[in-house]
């Protein structure tokens, strides 16, 4: 290789912002845990997104459980849920003793679209609940006469969306946050903004709301904070439910509120990087890059998938080595949950039925994408690229 081989992580993390200045601010207040910077960072999160409520937790799973326990899913209750995700999304389906129904995605976008949503809805009409997800950043197809939201409407689903990719992100103009009946977002270290380990539920349902922030703490019907700030010296609390433990530390809630003032800015340094592939790869004939539905500017790009396709000189796994050994990182996004041992076994799943997440899933590979990537580094990866697939 003529390059001289450079390092470039799959994901590069970017603190330099007002992090360490918030988070002194809260060393300094000698409150650390769930308090005022937690709800700031609500407040201002809700505002960014245009919904009514944000409840911050500690990762998008709890999000997502707590939405799911919010709309009251029972034990043996069915929910639709895309193959092409992270185990998550499926895992707090069961976590309420319900059963997740595995829906095939679209080959080009990874995303459930409305045309398999009412196939599987015609095949499943006992299905009340689905669990989409915003795959790679980029919305499903929610709105307009044929959208997901209106076939949802029609046949009395409830939607949670998983838009742990998707933060910032468009549709039809509208912030994806307040589609669906809650939208879960994660601030995982490496996800589009970051709080370490964190996540938010967003709705415009205030009894969900109200629901999931008793349940983040232990299901007692007045969080610590409230009561410090309570003008009763108010030691008393009810505990309505056996709640969970999912509240976000106030230090973590300081990165976050660091990392929302720049979403917009890594987003756009974030979409320089796609633009940049979608430029120097779309000559490569092996390769199907990301199919687009939204502007580019409405698409959060977390992730830059591009699929090698069968007649590719190097199969994915080789190609990801060979990667590797030219310096750079690279990803799977995902082994679709349908090959996972647990779902597999335990519904009996064929590949077979699920065509698009198979044909993504043979020659998938997640390329680098985050604001510090430089135009020198993203030519080094695309000719890496172009020597591998020649
Ligand atoms: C990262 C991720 C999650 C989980 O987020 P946590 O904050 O780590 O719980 C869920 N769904 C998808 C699609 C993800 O990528």
């Amino acid at each position: 290789m003529k390059n001289q081989i450079r390092k470039i992580p799959y994901a590069r993390i970017v603190c330099d912002g007002n992090e360490q200045k918030y988070i002194r601010e809260v060393l300094d207040s000698g409150w650390l845990t769930t308090a005022g910077k937690s709800h700031e960072f609500e407040r201002l999160f809700s505002e960014s997104v245009g919904v009514k409520h944000a409840v911050s937790v500690n990762s998008c799973t709890a999000a997502m459980h707590l939405a799911l326990e919010a709309i009251g899913i029972k034990p043996g209750d069915k929910v639709f849920v895309p193959t092409m995700t992270f185990t998550a999304t499926a895992e707090v389906i069961r976590y309420m003793g319900a059963d997740p129904v595995f829906l095939d995605v679209d080959y080009g976008t990874s995303l459930i679209t409305p045309e398999l949503l009412k196939e599987a809805v015609s095949a499943h009409a006992e299905v009340k609940t689905l669990v989409l997800v915003h795959y790679g950043g980029q919305a499903a197809e929610m709105l307009g006469e044929n959208g997901i939201l209106s076939i949802c409407r029609q046949h009395a689903i409830r939607v949670i969306e998983d838009a742990a990719h998707a933060f910032p992100s468009r549709e039809g103009g509208r912030m994806v946050g307040g589609l669906g009946k809650a939208t879960c977002f994660s601030f995982y270290a490496n996800k589009t903004i970051t709080t370490g380990e964190g996540g938010m539920l967003c709705t415009d349902d205030e009894g969900l709301a109200e629901r999931a922030r008793i349940m983040r703490l232990h299901g007692i019907n007045r969080d610590i904070w409230s009561r410090y700030l309570g003008t009763r010296s108010d030691w008393a609390y009810d505990v309505v439910a056996p709640g969970f433990k999912y509240n976000m530390p106030d230090l973590n809630a300081a990165v976050g509120l660091a990392q929302l003032e720049r979403a917009e800015e890594y987003r756009t340094g974030r979409q320089r990087c796609a633009e940049y592939y979608f430029r120097e790869l779309a000559r490569i004939p092996c390769i199907d890059l990301p199919v687009l539905r939204v502007n580019p500017e409405d698409h959060a790009w977390h992730l830059f998938p591009v699929v090698l396709k069968p007649d590719a000189p190097v199969a994915r796994d080789s190609f990801m080595e060979r990667m590797s050994e030219n310096g750079i990182g690279t990803s799977v996004h995902y082994k679709p949950l349908h090959r996972m041992t647990y779902y597999r076994e335990r519904y009996g799943l064929k590949p077979e039925n699920y065509p698009g997440a198979e044909k993504r899933w043979q020659g998938c590979v997640s390329l680098p994408i985050y604001p510090s990537l430089t135009k020198g580094e993203l030519g080094y990866v695309c000719s890496v690229i172009r020597n591998l697939l020649a």
